[in-house]
């Protein structure tokens, strides 16, 4: 079985900071990703990673485009989030949403613009749903007492819609919440955040992609049927800072203007 991490941004794009300038984006996910890697290794995966070091800038289409060449199974890209107010907390899971089905981050009424179109990441509609709902739900029962749960939600990233095989994106807490940069900056919660994402890869290989083994749960873990399932509600909508090319292809200007809208009247500042 052949995983591919792919750890967020590197080289120049530094992806989100903490407020004190001391933690990046692009180092934690990279860390994350490694302990990821050397779990899976020792359970018998080939691994690759997108990126091993950051100095290394590697352009998002070229991610899925790795991913391809090397004939991964599977391919889950390691991210934090970052929030201007600071009050955000907690774990997102992403998955590429089915052809036809609204992004969650889409707020109009309308179709979404690119809701009916098919990208290469659609031809694996059911293995992308089921991969983030694995790890969403061993991640957020890992980290319980540590951070929350935002949801299982599903966007059309650029890594997730070019992506040829089941993808997933995790954002793996907020850099600019003291409360979760404070459990990032610590081993043990980086170790934490590795393990449930380990763990709920296992879940999919085991359980979904290789039904002819019979499903087993990871070392060390509990039984997967054990663990409660996530919540799958949206908390409201917050200003939320994402690059531009990671913004989903479906916001479109009239969504965007729409949503910030929408954020006017809630007291809210849009990014
Ligand atoms: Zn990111």
């Amino acid at each position: 079985m052949r995983v591919c991490l792919d750890p967020g941004h590197g080289g120049m794009d530094s992806g989100a900071v903490s407020r004190d300038g001391k933690t990046n984006e692009k180092s934690l996910a990279l860390d994350i990703a490694k302990n990821v890697a050397a779990k899976l290794r020792a359970d018998g995966f080939d691994v690759m990673l997108t990126r091993t070091g950051n100095d290394a800038a590697v352009e998002l289409a070229d991610r899925a485009a790795k991913a391809k060449r090397w004939h991964a199974d599977m391919f889950v890209s390691i991210h934090l989030n970052s929030e201007k107010g600071g009050k955000a907390g907690g774990i997102e899971t992403y998955a590429m949403p089915a052809q036809g089905m609204q992004s969650t981050s889409h707020s109009g009424t309308a179709p979404a613009p690119d809701s009916k179109r098919r990208f290469p990441g659609n031809a694996n509609d059911d293995g992308n749903m089921q991969l983030a709902f694995c790890i969403h739900r061993r991640l957020v029962n890992a980290v319980r007492g540590n951070t929350g749960d935002r949801g299982l939600r599903r966007a059309r990233w650029v890594v997730l819609r070019e992506a040829a095989m089941p993808a997933a994106l995790v954002e793996c807490g907020f850099v600019s919440s003291s409360k979760d940069l404070a459990f990032l900056r610590s081993a043990s919660g980086r170790e934490t955040v590795a393990r449930g994402i380990y763990e709920g890869i296992c879940d999919f290989a085991f359980g979904t992609m290789a039904p002819g083994l019979a499903p087993r749960s990871p070392k060390s873990a509990p039984d997967a049927a054990a663990v409660p399932v996530p919540t799958l509600a949206m908390p409201p909508l917050e200003s939320v800072q994402r690059p531009e090319d990671e913004r989903p292809l479906d916001a479109s200007p009239a969504v965007v203007a729409a949503r910030e809208a929408a954020l006017k009247a809630a007291g809210l500042t849009a990014e």
